[in-house]
């Protein structure tokens, strides 16, 4: 079975992370490494990442995944905006080595309204600066599949697959597959079939060994419908099925899976759900 986890608050310091983990049951953990709503985020201190590491190793949690800001856009047309998104990225990869984090995520960014596949290229080339400026860099950069709401890219398995192309280091890259954003993108991943020809498409088109982690959640929207919104697991338009699919898939077994829901206050209870969807009969 997969790391089924949950993203995990910070608050207090980044060090009380990997016990909110260890209290609702959780195998893998998600956090922001800073305020994800900033540019110049406070940077946490050597005690904190020391704690971090050293709770890591104690709590229940056994790989952990930053999400990187929410304002970076590393494909921006704008070069003000682009070198801001460049820098804070650089920041970002330095956090999760202080902390040991195994895998960051990224949206790989919007167009604003201009070329998509010169968006994708500029995603690339923002990648291959980070990696050439960290030739040390141990945490893996995965690139998230978006929605595709508004200009975001990301929203095809031939988008990833451009930018995967068009980095140099490409080892130090792969991919996570968040379900909700899947679907709204046009995957209908609510049944067997369906879940098998997406992961067919996928390994065909990114290949499979390149996924590393999932998002694991339900949608309030349509499939196609490319809008980004998230429901509690079995409360949104996806069903139980995908999520069957999601714990018994041996392709995936052990990669973090994690929750992204809109009520941490049930992750425990999701997490409890999923894992007893492991080795049960098909819902
Ligand atoms: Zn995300
Ligand atoms: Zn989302």
């Amino acid at each position: 079975m997969g790391l089924i986890g949950a993203h995990v608050s910070i608050a207090g310091g980044i060090e009380n992370a990997p016990n909110r983990g260890t209290l609702i049951n959780a195998n893998s953990i998600q956090i922001f490494t800073a305020n994800q709503n900033q540019w110049f985020p406070k940077e946490p201190q050597k005690e904190n990442y020391l704690k971090f590491k050293e709770l890591m190793n104690l709590e229940t949690p056994k790989l952990s995944v930053s999400h990187a800001s929410y304002l970076l856009n590393m494909g921006s047309p704008d070069e003000k905006k682009l070198k801001m998104s460049r820098s804070a990225f650089l920041k970002e990869l330095d956090r999760c080595d202080n902390l040991g984090i195994n895998y960051v995520v990224f949206h790989p960014g919007s167009h604003m309204k201009t070329d998509e596949t010169m968006c994708l290229k500029r995603i690339a080339e923002s990648l291959n600066y980070c990696i050439e400026n960290r030739p040390d860099l141990n945490v893996k950069i995965l690139i998230e599949n978006t929605a595709g709401q508004g200009t975001n890219v990301g929203y095809k398995f031939e988008h990833l697959k451009t930018i995967l192309d068009n980095v140099d280091k490409n080892e130090k890259i792969g991919v996570c597959f968040d379900t909700q954003h899947g679907f709204a993108s046009g995957f209908d991943i609510r049944t067997k079939k369906g879940w098998d020809s997406t992961f067919d498409e996928f390994d065909k088109i990114i290949g499979i060994n390149n996924l590393k982690v999932f998002h694991v959640n339900d949608s309030k929207k349509e499939c196609g419908s490319r809008v980004d919104r998230h429901a509690s697991i079995g409360k949104g338009l996806l069903t139980l099925e995908t999520f069957w699919c999601l714990v018994n898939d041996e392709r995936f077994e052990n990669l973090p899976m994690i929750l992204e829901t809109p009520d941490p206050t049930i992750y425990e209870s999701e997490i409890e759900l999923l894992k007893q969807l492991k080795g049960s009969k098909k819902p």
